[in-house]
């Protein structure tokens, strides 16, 4: 099959098109021909490496995919030819979190394209448990473009965050894909949402989606101070962060007393200090999440595929420029997901 791996992680030029074997199902498996594909920064940390990850070579980037069932293994019983969206969130089915229904704790967790082989390419190879069929004529790129994202957005809101109506959230940041699925899931719920966001046109996009108030960090020395202002002295309910590094701090002055901090991620950098008065002077929670669990991603999914919640599309590249696709994530310039064509 054709596909995009490396053979060593470095730079954008260390991807190469090229065929490699096609995998087959086992037991339990469906093989997908994939149609679409979407670029996650993860892909950009995977393909950059970390100290201590030691991946099988050559590895197919890439969490995101949704495609047409090609084969099946033994005891499945979906139709060939089902079109369907791939939950990447692989957990063994059989320990103590799997079996309590925290599945995205599960003691052998793996993402699809982290540890094992992704979506850049024309098969793969999943759990049956792993996909969900989609509605006749829903796009593979919008099914592929809203899963990780809304997933991870939907399991920190709502199951971790536990995001009730009338709360008023804080998203630090407006047009990335997590952020846009937050601004979304959190109005949907009937929530109040503040975006901090970096340009108008940033901006721009996150109040086409619903947001109530909208603070351009470049005007705003101290954003959280605007936050402050905005909600009558009073604080958020809510932040959801994942920036990390440049903004936590930022975050923790924003909350309200007894407020909830989401750290979903760091794409500013992984290392930061904070002031640790914040934590318990004002009874703040801080709660770490990351993917979703299989539940999670039903309920959100469903509300995709019923186009109640709908991903934002930046650009569409052929499978063959994904580095071009992962150089424009990289320059942030993107609003919304940038996807792949397969
Ligand atoms: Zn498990």
């Amino acid at each position: 099959m054709n596909s995009i791996f490396f053979n060593e992680h470095g730079g954008l030029d260390k991807l190469t098109y090229g065929e490699l074997p096609t995998p087959e199902p086992g037991p339990g498996e469906v093989q997908i021909r994939l149609r679409a594909s979407s670029v996650n920064r993860l892909d950009l940390w995977v393909r950059e490496g970390w100290p201590g990850l030691k991946l099988p070579l050559p590895h197919i980037p890439g969490a995101d995919g949704a495609g047409d069932i090609s084969a099946v293994g033994a005891g499945v019983d979906t139709p060939v030819g089902t079109r369907v969206v791939i939950n990447p969130s692989l957990s063994c089915g059989e320990c103590e979190r799997c079996l309590a229904g925290e599945d995205n704790l599960c003691r052998s967790w793996h993402l699809l394209g982290e540890t094992t082989s992704g979506t850049y390419a024309e098969y793969i190879v999943v759990p049956s448990s792993n996909i969900l069929p989609l509605p006749e004529r829903f796009p593979y790129i919008t099914a592929a473009a809203a899963a990780l994202v809304f997933h991870t957005a939907w399991h920190s809101l709502i199951t971790r965050g536990r995001l009730l109506p009338g709360e008023t959230v804080l998203v630090v940041g407006a047009s990335g894909g997590v952020n846009t699925a937050c601004i979304q899931i959190a109005k949907f719920i009937g929530a109040k949402v503040i975006v901090i966001g970096s340009t108008d046109v940033k901006l721009g996009l996150a109040e086409s989606l619903g947001a109530d108030i909208l603070i351009n960090r470049s005007n705003e020395e101290s954003w959280s101070k605007a936050v402050y202002l905005a909600t009558r002295k009073r604080g958020v309910d809510l932040v959801v962060d994942n920036v990390g590094a440049a903004t936590m701090m930022h975050s923790l002055r924003a909350a309200r007393k007894g407020g909830r901090i989401l750290t979903v991620g760091n794409t500013s950098g992984p290392t930061y200090e904070i002031d640790n008065r914040y934590l318990f002077g004002k009874h703040l929670s801080l709660l770490g999440s990351s993917m979703g669990t299989h539940d999670d991603f039903r309920r959100v999914m469903t509300l995709v595929l019923e186009k109640k919640l709908q991903p934002v599309l930046d650009r569409t590249y052929p499978l063959t420029d994904a580095a071009e696709a992962q150089a424009r994530l990289s320059e942030g310039e993107q609003m919304g997901k940038i996807t792949l064509a397969i």
